[in-house]
């Protein structure tokens, strides 16, 4: 596996739970909105060896709870199964976050369970996902992806990252539609920064946010935007 990034802990990343999270390098898309563009190309000469990864689990796995597997796309990886059953074996639990592009992937991490909460982004319309992605996106695997974890029986999320020249109420309104309302499905504010590639893209404002989450909970309550 080709790793990134490694920071030892967060209290941010898994919901509830305290873990390390790493960076896997390399993306399958192209989103204009990408906070790690850093991690986008595929070659990197600084990575992170696994074994550092595991030796520190195994030292810490007394305090941590898991890790978190996030990216780049973790699921283009080669050798993410095996490093996952290394994981497990320490006993530790795994956060997984996907773009959703790889069901066939998914289906076996949570057969085996190796998997015990998965993390998918929505980022737009499925009919038009290129807008946010900048590639062409298989819109059968996202639609089998989130049928999977909506049948995973495990703790999983569906999130999308909102901007506000981007997604418009009406959109936002349309996001919602693809959720059965059982579960939370999570908003998140769009934020600028150095690594963004399209310096163009604007967050909404607190008030912004609280007027959306103020029309989207008559018809949607179980949607919750993070941070408000
Ligand atoms: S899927 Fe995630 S990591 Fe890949 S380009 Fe989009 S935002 Fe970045």
């Amino acid at each position: 596996m080709k790793i990134s990034g490694f920071q030892k802990l967060t209290l941010l990343d898994y919901p509830g739970r305290i873990a390390c999270i790493i960076f896997t390098q390399g993306c399958n898309y192209k989103c204009s909105y990408c906070q790690n563009s850093l991690l986008i190309p595929h070659e990197n000469e600084e990575l992170v060896a696994e074994e550092e990864v595991l030796a520190y689990l195994n030292q810490r796995k007394s305090i941590l709870d898991g890790i978190v597997i996030s990216g780049g796309e973790p699921t283009i990886q080669i050798g993410l199964v095996d490093f996952i059953k290394k994981v497990k074996s320490l006993g530790l639990l795994v956060k997984l976050d996907t773009n959703g592009s790889n069901p066939k992937l998914l289906k076996q991490l949570l057969e085996e369970k190796l998997v015990d909460y998965v993390a998918m982004d929505i980022k737009y319309l499925l009919e038009e996902y290129s807008v946010v992605t900048k590639c062409r996106v298989n819109r059968n695997n996202l639609l089998e992806s989130m049928n999977i974890l909506k049948n995973s029986g495990i703790e999983y999320e569906f999130r999308t990252t909102i901007i506000k020249n981007v997604h418009t109420m009406d959109i936002i309104l349309k996001l919602c539609k693809y959720f059965d309302n059982k579960q939370p499905f999570y908003l998140q504010n769009f934020e600028q920064s150095e690594y963004v590639p399209d310096k163009t893209l604007e967050s909404f404002t607190r008030d912004e946010l609280k007027e959306i989450e103020k029309i989207i909970k008559k018809e949607y309550p179980n949607v919750v935007i993070r941070g408000l």
